[in-house]
């Protein structure tokens, strides 16, 4: 790729004194500026910060990564056709279901989602409106001298880092200003182009929408929004950041643990099913919940009990705009994304993706993003295929095998496949679907994590946030915005990439 500044990039930093200039640098702005996590009980010892206070710097280039313009502008120009497609994709329960009745031997925990929705749709659901905060990744893949984004998933549950990713563009504009042109190897001011990033107030824009867009307590409660967050989260700052930039706007904003649910909320005695929150710390006060967003619930371990799900149907029931709703949870499984990407020439039917969106200029652009992706069923030709390239030991080289999950850390790699398959009963092998392996170019840069500095060869993913707001009765969409990007990093020894996963780390674009 090329340099952002015509010289060798990053610049190589003298040992001692100009690394530690610059990192001292990064851990000082970065506390000052809220990008930040809880330190990890490792790090600090276990109960050894009783009152919560601690804060350590959250782990993050030196430098921002090179990333190739062109690519950049196209991920941040399809964001809203891609929005639209996910809306469409969970107006479709149909579709949905029959992807869900696939996986769903092999994978109980999106059984049990389904049943949720069900279970809500048979009493009938009181809220049409429904809210998606979005974000679809990438990497940059390189044929030969061409470079072209390949979309790695599509987020549509607790997609995080929004908050974060703003303030690590500020920390590297903020270094740009100041400490690169010192440097030895000086990078001269305004010579990178770092394009801003309004990924926290775009996000928090999204949520207004659906604030506004659910209107006033018919009870008379005041409204406000409500994040449903895990317990003992230490990513929080990077939600902080969210629902400051909401309370700018005057919107009450509380924060309830998931596993909290039941007991500071109720349903109204009312046919409408509002969803009532009750402050802990003062019994006397009520709001209605108008939004619901969750940045729990996407996996198993936040259902550790039957009122964890009883706390999602009370939810999903109820008049609260849900972000998201099962539906649109579950249209961000892996399988979803297989479907519309299976090649052509394997996938039986008329493109999945047409259908969804018929405009050809809009679905031409978002084939593109797509790598191939296959099934793991026993019967197609494209499950057939699959199931030979995943058990061959060269083959299986160049794929990545995912289950339904989010949040990191549940992939197989390479040989790691066949080794898995071989755990798994053949009839719910088709709970995983196959995927290519994207080969982005090399990069170096230098990871600051948790004070020490990690040099080498980085991968970078880059992942551009969507907001929607659509009615699933209608399919009006009434606000479709893109919301700026997240960058990460990680050392190119490591398959994973979730920084808070502890893989990666927060980056920002230098376009070249
Ligand atoms: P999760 O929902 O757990 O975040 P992802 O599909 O994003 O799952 O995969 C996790 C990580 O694995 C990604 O961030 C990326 O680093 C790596 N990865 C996933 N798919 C691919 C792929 N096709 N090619 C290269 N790396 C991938
Ligand atoms: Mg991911």
């Amino acid at each position: 790729m090329a340099s952002p500044t015509g010289h060798s990039y990053p610049p190589t930093l003298d040992a001692g004194l100009e690394k530690d200039r610059l990192s001292q640098t990064i851990k000082d702005w970065s506390i000052a500026n809220g990008l930040a996590v809880r330190p990890p009980p490792a790090l600090v010892g276990q109960n050894q910060d009783p009152e919560g206070i601690l804060a350590i710097n959250a782990p993050v280039t030196l430098f921002p990564s090179p990333f190739p313009k062109s690519c950049f502008d196209e991920a941040k120009a399809i964001q809203t056709s891609y929005n639209e497609l996910y809306a469409q994709i969970s107006q479709d329960e149909e579709f949905l279901g029959r992807l869900v009745q696939e996986v769903a031997g092999g994978d109980d925990f999106i059984a049990k989602l389904w049943d949720v929705h069900l279970k809500v749709k048979k009493e009938g659901y009181v809220q049409n409106l429904s809210l998606g905060l979005f974000r679809s990744d990438y990497m940059v893949h390189q044929d030969k001298a061409h470079l072209q984004i390949k979309q790695v998933e599509f987020n549509t549950i607790a997609s995080s880092f929004g908050g974060l990713s703003a303030q690590t563009s500020l920390l590297h504009q903020h270094l740009a200003q100041t400490e690169y042109p010192l440097l030895n190897q000086p990078i001269p001011t305004n010579s990178l182009d770092l394009p801003t990033n309004n990924s926290a107030q775009g996000l928090a824009a999204g949520l207004h929408a659906a604030y506004k867009a659910y209107g006033k307590s018919t009870l008379g409660h005041p409204t406000c929004v409500i994040f449903l967050v895990q317990d003992g989260e230490r990513n929080i700052f990077d939600q902080r950041h969210l629902e400051y930039a909401l309370q700018e706007s005057s919107v009450p904003v509380f924060r309830l643990p998931f596993s909290q649910v039941l007991t500071h909320t109720t349903l109204a005695d009312s046919p409408s099913r509002q969803l009532l929150y009750h402050l802990p710390h003062n019994p006397n006060k009520t709001f209605e919940v108008a939004v619901a967003y969750l940045r729990a619930g996407y996996g198993p371990g936040d259902y550790p009990s039957p009122e964890a799900w009883e706390a999602r149907h009370r939810i999903e029931r109820s008049l609260t705009i849900a972000c998201p709703t099962i539906l649109t949870q579950l249209a961000g499984m892996k399988k979803v994304q297989q479907v519309l990407a299976t090649p052509p020439t394997l996938a039986s039917g008329p493109s999945t993706l047409g259908k969804f969106m018929p405009d050809p200029a809009k679905s031409s652009a978002l084939w593109k993003t797509f790598t191939n992706i296959y099934p793991l069923d026993g019967e197609s030709a494209a499950g057939k295929e699959a199931r030979r390239l995943a058990t061959d030991p060269v083959e299986c080289q160049k794929y990545v095998m995912k289950p339904q999950r989010e949040g990191g850390g549940n992939n197989f790699y390479r040989g790691a496949i066949p080794e898995q398959l071989k755990t798994v009963p053949e009839e719910h092998w088709n709970s995983f679907i196959l995927m290519e392996l994207i080969t982005p170019p090399p990069l170096q840069n230098t990871i600051l994590r948790q004070g020490k500095l990690e040099q080498g060869g980085v991968i970078c993913e880059l992942g551009v946030y969507g907001t929607c707001l659509w009615d699933q009765k209608t399919g009006e969409v009434k606000y479709n915005e893109e919301a700026g990007y997240l960058l990460r990093t990680k050392g190119d020894q490591s398959e994973e990439g979730g920084v808070a996963a502890g893989f990666g780390c927060m980056d920002s674009v230098a376009l070249v």
